[in-house]
């Protein structure tokens, strides 16, 4: 009974601020920001909350903020939204294209954040209607890309007292109007490593009287990745690809040094741990082998995001009740890292990855500079986020405070 009204509720609702909030979403797109300089984007946030008579606590950087909504001794969810910006160049052709030269919100951060804040603004007016068995905490979060706004949020309290925790990420190759959801391990785990080579140099006349370092430094680039496909158990996925090589400055020189740097991707938590001490034997035994000197730089960066499936089973009755029977689709796991995971090491929850193509139409991909959006999905997230945390607050509230809230 209190799912149909709720459903009322939320088309009343969103008749009245979709509009408002695609205009939200196109200023963010407007004016991106990198992360940890999410100050204007912080600030647009906190006016709208302060408005609906919230009281959002900017973090103490001054980028990110959390508010609570809604007050009392019942459980408390959290939802959380990720506020930073890439530095990408936006190449589309669209009157909300980015103003800042090489900063784009290519990720659709900028969407997370507007749906969180429909969402919150939708829950205050719940809450003020006696009509909340709990509270939800709104989680702003700046920085996800480079990684670690989700430890700066945990550092200040940001889910003490949180019983679950729920986040929504913008999924190009999912229809709009449809969940991705899925148990278990839903992205994987990130690394950085930096190689730098070193010999002695030379005419390239004499390889054999020196060591020749661009020969060896491609060995590395090739005997790592397919070393590692054969040392490490293939159903974790573990994978290294390069993304930049550098080394020497003429046809006829051997360099003294060189640099590799690529990212590490994982899918399983006991590869991840064991990677680094395996890349480092591997690489000093390629090294060695051409007589150079070998150095690495390994970054841990995040770990798989994993998901609880009690969590999962709230995002999938809470996307097949809000937009409707079938919304529920399961996702695969992705090879992209994110900072989610941090939460999900101490509080259950879990991530849905929320559709955002129009169906019939371009496949966009993430992380380029034409990413973006059906702007219908905002309306979306508000539907999926409003009506899980109120699912989550149901099932944690003993029935008779239930009755009490909802009469
Ligand atoms: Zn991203
Ligand atoms: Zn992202």
């Amino acid at each position: 009974m209190r799912g149909r009204e709720l459903l009322g509720e939320l088309d009343a609702f969103l008749t009245e601020t979709e509009r408002d909030l695609v205009a939200f979403r196109r200023d963010l797109h407007m004016h991106p920001e990198l992360a940890f300089a999410e100050y204007r984007t912080t600030q647009k946030i906190a006016e709208r909350l302060t408005a609906a008579g919230l009281t959002p606590s900017v973090l103490p950087r001054g980028t990110g903020l959390i508010c609570d909504v809604g007050s009392g001794d019942g459980p408390t969810v959290a939802l959380r939204a990720d506020i930073d910006a890439l530095p990408l160049q936006d190449e589309k052709d669209v009157s909300y294209r980015s103003t800042v030269p090489g900063v784009c919100h290519a990720c659709g951060h900028d969407v997370h954040t507007t749906a969180l804040l429909g969402t919150g603004l939708f829950l205050a007016q719940q809450a003020a209607a006696g009509l909340l068995p709990g509270r939800v905490r709104l989680l702003f979060q700046p920085a996800e890309e480079l990684p670690g706004g989700a430890l700066e949020v945990m550092a200040h309290g940001g889910i003490s007292g949180v019983d679950r925790v729920f986040a929504l990420h913008c999924d190009p190759r999912v229809d709009v109007g449809q969940l991705g959801i899925r148990s278990g391990p839903i992205t994987a785990a990130c690394d950085r490593v930096v190689v730098r080579v070193s010999g002695p140099g030379g005419h390239t006349s004499r390889p054999h009287l020196t060591a020749d370092l661009v020969f060896a430094l491609a060995k590395i680039l090739t005997e790592l990745p397919a070393a590692l496909s054969r040392r490490v158990d293939p159903r974790s996925s573990l994978s290294l690809v390069w993304g930049r090589v550098e080394a020497g400055s003429a046809a006829n020189a051997i360099p003294n040094d060189g640099i590799a740097e690529g990212t590490i991707r994982c899918l399983d938590e006991e590869a991840w741990h064991a990677a680094p001490d395996l890349i480092k034997s591997l690489l000093e035994s390629v090294a060695s082998a051409y007589g150079i000197e070998a150095a690495m730089e390994y970054t841990r960066g995040v770990p798989p995001v994993v998901n609880d499936e009690v969590s999962v089973e709230m995002l999938g009755e809470a996307a097949e009740r809000a937009l409707g029977a079938g919304s529920a689709v399961p996702t695969p796991q992705s090879l992209g890292g994110e900072d989610f995971a941090w939460y999900l090491e101490s509080v259950p929850g879990a991530l849905a990855r929320l559709g955002t193509r129009t169906p019939g139409g371009l496949t966009y991909d993430i992380h380029q500079g034409s990413f973006d959006i059906d702007e219908r999905a905002i309306a979306m997230g508000v539907r999926v986020m409003a009506t899980t945390a109120l699912t989550a607050l149901w099932e944690v509230t003993p029935l008779d405070a239930v009755s009490t809230v909802v009469a």
